[in-house]
């Protein structure tokens, strides 16, 4: 079976490298980001102190900063 040439749309996507689903650089996916789960009274679990270990302070999981690298995929479950 014949190939078809790609869209004019494949082709400006490509050249602009174009990401469908982006992976962004914030502190939930950085190899620095570190986190506590704590249970709660509803038997779920919550989220806690979210800390930065390369610079020690409190961070927000959307955050980012120019220090960030990427965890691998693998320790992030994913
Ligand atoms: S503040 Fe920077 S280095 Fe620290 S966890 Fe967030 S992105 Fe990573």
């Amino acid at each position: 079976m014949k190939k078809l040439p790609p869209s004019r749309q494949q082709v400006a996507r490509q050249r602009q490298k174009y990401e469908e689903t982006p992976r962004l650089k914030i502190c939930e996916n950085c190899e620095h980001y570190r986190s506590t789960f704590v249970e709660t009274e509803w038997g779920g679990y919550e989220e806690k102190l979210r800390r930065c270990t390369l610079g020690g302070f409190a961070v927000k999981r959307k955050s980012s900063c120019a220090a960030h690298e990427f965890r691998s995929l693998c320790a992030q479950g994913g």
